[in-house]
């Protein structure tokens, strides 16, 4: 039987669930000092203690991880630089050469422009700041130390701050981009290279400190040296208009033909197209995920859009799941692994 590993954080519980519910057998490869938690769930049958997540490039993590299928989540993206991540000896779930294109600002940019994504104004330097924009680090930092701005002067005198209490370091460069006032909506998808299918599997909306809780203070009360930052605590769920789904799955189908020409051999698997709606109902997009985020946690018993398409409950951990297990029986594996 296959088994299914993945790293002790992010989605990790939802995945190794879906897998046991697909009758897959599951490993954990978790850190010393959350064993006490993970050791909780009955559905996990073997934890890999590790001191960091780095184990699993080589010696005997990895040699154990080279007998299951990783599925890669935003844990890895954050903690490893992509050429570690492509030397990840065990097959991993979706396309690995994909998640570089999440990583590196630039290639995001090609990747989002290739999609035809629209996608909010990149400011090229500090002096060129006019309105209101947000700036972010590279990387999936998870929004800690992202800031907004509205001149050059404000531009400056927070990101020095940021660089005094050590969050950023003076040399990190960033990432200027106009920011569009709306609804944000992550929009989680799966393809499905066995199929050639895109599926919308549900919406979720992040709730990131401490942008929020300033977000409640009357202007008047508001100290304008704060920086607030964007540090994602927790998602929820949200539901569509019914009339911007068939949108939604434009964008999708355009991105997973984008990524087939870019970055061989696609979309494979889960992702997320990451932006907000203006007042318009006109979609900006600002980021994209090339694997499970974790706003799908929210659905582990089955999102609302996959009980229309499957009639079942369904996470994406457990499609994740099915996905291996019929490569698994059609000979396929090499379809849907990287
Ligand atoms: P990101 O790392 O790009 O996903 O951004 C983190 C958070 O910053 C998002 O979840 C939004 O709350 C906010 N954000 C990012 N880009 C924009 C934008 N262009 N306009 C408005 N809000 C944004």
């Amino acid at each position: 039987m296959v088994t299914v590993s993945t790293l002790g954080s992010h989605c990790s519980l939802q995945v190794l669930k879906g897998a046991k519910d697909e009758g897959l057998d599951t490993l954990l490869v978790c850190e010393r000092r959350r064993i006490s938690l993970y050791g909780r769930f009955p559905f996990i049958d073997r934890i890999v203690p590790v001191d960091a997540f780095s184990e699993i490039l080589d010696g005997e993590c990895s040699l154990i991880l080279a007998d299951t299928i990783l599925i890669p989540h935003g844990t890895l993206v954050a903690q490893m630089d992509p050429a570690d991540i492509e030397s990840i000896k065990a097959p991993v779930f979706g396309n690995k050469h994909i998640l570089r294109w999440e990583s590196d600002r630039t290639l995001k940019e090609r990747m989002m422009a290739e999609a035809g994504l629209p996608v909010p104004r990149a400011v090229d330097s500090p002096e060129q700041i006019s309105g209101r924009v947000i700036v972010k680090r590279q990387g999936a930092a998870g929004g800690r130390g992202y800031f907004t701005a509205a001149s050059p002067q404000e531009y400056h005198a927070r990101r020095e701050a940021l660089i005094r209490d050590g969050t950023i370091s003076a040399d990190e460069r960033l990432y200027i981009q106009e920011y569009i006032p709306g609804v944000l909506a992550y929009l989680q998808f799966f393809y499905s290279p066995l199929r050639d299918e895109v599926e919308f599997f549900g919406c979720d909306q992040r709730h990131e400190s401490d942008i929020e809780g300033l977000a409640r203070i009357p202007a008047h009360g508001q100290n304008p040296d704060d920086v607030p930052s964007f540090n994602v605590i927790g998602n929820s769920p949200l539901v569509l208009r019914e009339s911007l789904l068939q949108d939604a799955y434009r964008m999708a189908e355009d991105f997973v033909d984008a990524a087939r020409r870019l970055a061989h051999p696609g979309m494979n698997g889960p992702f997320c197209i990451e932006g907000v709606y203006d007042s318009g109902a006109q979609f900006s997009s600002f980021e994209f995920s090339a694997r499970i985020v974790a706003g799908t946690n929210i659905y582990m018993e089955g999102s609302p859009y996959y009980t229309l398409l499957f009639g079942e409950p369904l996470s994406m951990g457990r499609r994740i799941a099915r996905e291996i297990r019929n490569a698994h029986d059609t000979g396929r594996l090499q379809d849907v692994t990287t």
